[in-house]
């Protein structure tokens, strides 16, 4: 994904108050390696449980989701429904978004099974073992990374 500022990055959060936004504790977006990213997603440092993500959508807008991590852990071997990876190097946890707008307000809230540290866009450019001869791994890798790009730009608009 292409370089976010501080401020369009807390401009871009469609699910949080204005409180909510103020109180978020930020990556240090200076050593983001944004090349390596389909979106940025990070845990908040001081409240527990909560988590964001800063997705671009296809139209190259920018949609920023809190998310609220469920108490209990899914069952084991969850698959993230982001990256969806088969060799998942790390925890998969259940996080609710709250919806934008009134709906929102009222409570309704959508959720998601995704890598507890959104190692998402890193387990997509693990280039992939060759499932058999002739395999084109880099062709599978390209098509993981716009996989998952689909799959959180669809998550960011149904928020
Ligand atoms: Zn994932």
């Amino acid at each position: 994904m292409l370089p976010v500022t501080t401020e369009a990055l807390r401009a871009s959060f469609v699910n949080a108050s204005r409180r909510e936004v103020t109180d978020m504790s930020l990556p240090d977006l200076d050593t983001v390696a944004w090349e390596d990213l389909t979106f940025l997603g990070w845990r908040d440092r001081k409240t527990a449980r909560r988590a964001y993500a800063v997705v671009p959508t296809l139209d190259g807008d920018l949609v920023g989701l809190l998310f609220r991590q469920a108490e209990a852990s899914p069952r084991s071997r969850a698959q993230c429904s982001w990256c969806q990876d088969v060799t998942l190097p790390n925890d998969v946890v259940f996080y609710s978004a709250k919806r934008s707008g009134p709906s929102g307000r009222k409570g309704d809230t959508v959720g998601t099974l995704v890598c507890q540290d959104f190692q998402c866009s890193r387990n997509v450019r693990r280039t992939p073992p060759p499932a058999y001869e002739g395999h084109d791994a880099a062709a599978a890798r390209l098509r993981r990374m716009e996989d998952l790009q689909l799959r959180v730009a669809a998550f960011a608009a149904d928020v």
